[in-house]
């Protein structure tokens, strides 16, 4: 996918890398460019300030070095918004994401046929024996 006027999505080269990590390095510790904090080796990250989803560009004035202390963080922050951006992107350009159907009941059943209202029902009951019928007399 090619957007005009953009950059492709680059990483960082290993130039790009180096010279960040040098700018990082005070009196031979590598710190954390996000909160100074010295990173133990082999934990830092060459991240970008604006993320690559965002079409970040892969130069050193983008690059900052990060220890876990930071990347973690903005790492999780950075994919929430570059979704999002995505979503709102693929919107603009017509490709939205298709409606989800709602899953509907099976309904109510149709209405039986009715017999007429005088008919006899089903069954009919047999009186009792030794009982009036029920009138006065
Ligand atoms: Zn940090």
């Amino acid at each position: 996918m090619t957007f005009p006027n953009r950059e492709p999505l680059k990483g960082f080269s290993k130039g790009v890398k180096i010279a960040a990590k040098a700018r990082a390095t005070v009196k031979g510790v590598l710190t954390c460019e996000g909160c100074d904090q010295p990173i133990p080796p082999g934990t830092h990250r060459v991240d970008h300030k604006i993320a690559r989803g965002l079409y970040g560009s892969g130069l050193l004035e983008n690059a900052q070095v990060l220890g876990p202390c930071c990347w973690a963080e903005k790492d999780a922050a950075d994919n929430l918004v570059v979704k999002r951006c995505k979503r709102i992107e693929a919107k603009h350009h017509g490709f939205a994401p298709p409606k989800r159907v709602t899953i509907q009941s099976r309904g109510f059943s149709p209405p039986r046929e009715k017999g007429s209202p005088c008919a006899p029902t089903s069954k009919t009951i047999p009186r009792r024996n030794g009982q009036s019928s029920g009138k006065p007399g």
